[in-house]
């Protein structure tokens, strides 16, 4: 396996309309990315062969030093330090490692298809772009009389939420009034939701009372356990909606409401719900605990030569 972090910084720390290539600071000059999304920016990746408990995978000091020097070397005037970072995610990558080979890191992204004498067939490696040809490919091994059959409605249907009309301008404003909620935040749940976004306002709360933001997130959670079928409380911070990657406080302030609406959904005892919460602000902790390693200093701003970053991004 290799590791791959990601970090998020404020947009305005790191103002970009597009998304843009970055070389890595490393002598491979490793392609890397920094994409907007909503009032954030997000940064990366790295690239190192991983090798342990994949739960214990954390963003360390030499990864979050590595993409601040990358980007520091494109954006000379962002001068980002670890201060402004304001999540970090891993992702661990299964590549294929053909017998021989030493470096998972400089392993094809390419995927294979295995077959168990039980006649379990299981496929690993490949990457989301590939999902669709891996899934027809798997196809055609279950079941080769079918091959060549490409028109398959699935292979063709639009994903969840790219589906049906998207709202209108009129639509929109009128949104924007009735839920007391800023344009832009709307952009960003309509890019999150797509044409699913009146399914997550239908969820919104009868009762004002609760702010703007956190009504909206009652909502997205109920989403999440409704139609995702979301059973944690920090799936939903991480994956579902993001919550803990693209907010400033990492939504710690609505940790509690947002367990408690979980709770009532999945009937949780108060035990399990205090788990949830615990669990969920542990992954927080976790995830900028680089701040905490003092083992080297931050150089942020130069070259980072201590990491091996091998192949090119994905
Ligand atoms: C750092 C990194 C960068 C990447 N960049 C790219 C890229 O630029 N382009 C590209 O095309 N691909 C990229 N990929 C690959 C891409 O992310 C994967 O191919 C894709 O996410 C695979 O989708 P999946 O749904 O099969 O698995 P996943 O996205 O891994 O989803 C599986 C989900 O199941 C959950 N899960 C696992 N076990 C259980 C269980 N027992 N119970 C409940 N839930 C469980 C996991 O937590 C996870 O959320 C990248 C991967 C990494 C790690």
């Amino acid at each position: 396996m290799t590791k791959g972090v990601h970090l998020t910084v404020a947009q305005d720390r790191l103002p970009l309309s597009n998304a843009v290539v970055m070389r890595g600071p490393d002598r491979d000059k490793r392609m890397m990315f920094a994409i907007p999304r909503g009032s954030f920016t997000y940064l990366g990746t790295t690239d190192t062969d991983f090798e342990g408990d994949p739960d214990t995978a954390t963003a360390d000091r030499e990864d979050v030093e590595y993409i601040l020097a990358a980007t520091n070397a494109l954006f000379p005037g962002a001068t980002l330090t670890f201060a402004d970072v304001v999540s970090t995610w891993v992702g661990l990558r299964p590549l294929v490692r053909p017998p021989g080979h030493a470096n998972p890191s400089a392993v094809s992204r390419d995927y294979e298809i295995f077959h168990s004498p039980s006649g379990l067939v299981s496929i690993g490696g490949g990457k989301l772009t590939a999902f669709r040809a891996m899934a027809e490919h798997v196809v055609d091994d279950l079941f080769p009389g079918s091959r060549g059959a490409r028109e398959r409605a699935a292979s063709r249907a639009a994903l969840p939420g790219a589906e049906g009309p998207l709202p209108t301008a009129a639509d929109w404003n009128r949104l924007a009034s009735n839920t007391n909620t800023r344009p832009e935040r709307l952009r960003e749940w309509l890019a999150l939701y797509g044409s699913q976004l009146p399914q997550v306002v239908s969820l919104l709360p009868v009762e004002a009372g609760d702010e703007p933001g956190l009504a909206w997130h009652r909502a997205m959670t109920r989403y999440a356990v409704e139609h995702e079928m979301a059973q944690r409380l920090e799936d939903v911070y991480r994956r579902r909606t993001g919550l803990m990657l693209f907010s400033q406080d990492n939504g710690r302030a609505w940790v509690q409401p947002l367990a408690q609406e979980m709770a009532e959904l999945l009937g949780w005892s108060p035990q399990r719900t205090a788990e949830e919460v615990r669990r969920t602000e542990a992954a927080i902790a976790a995830m900028l605990a680089f701040r905490e390693d003092t083992r080297t200093p931050e150089v942020s701003r130069a070259p980072v030569a201590a990491q091996q970053q091998k192949s090119a991004a994905m």
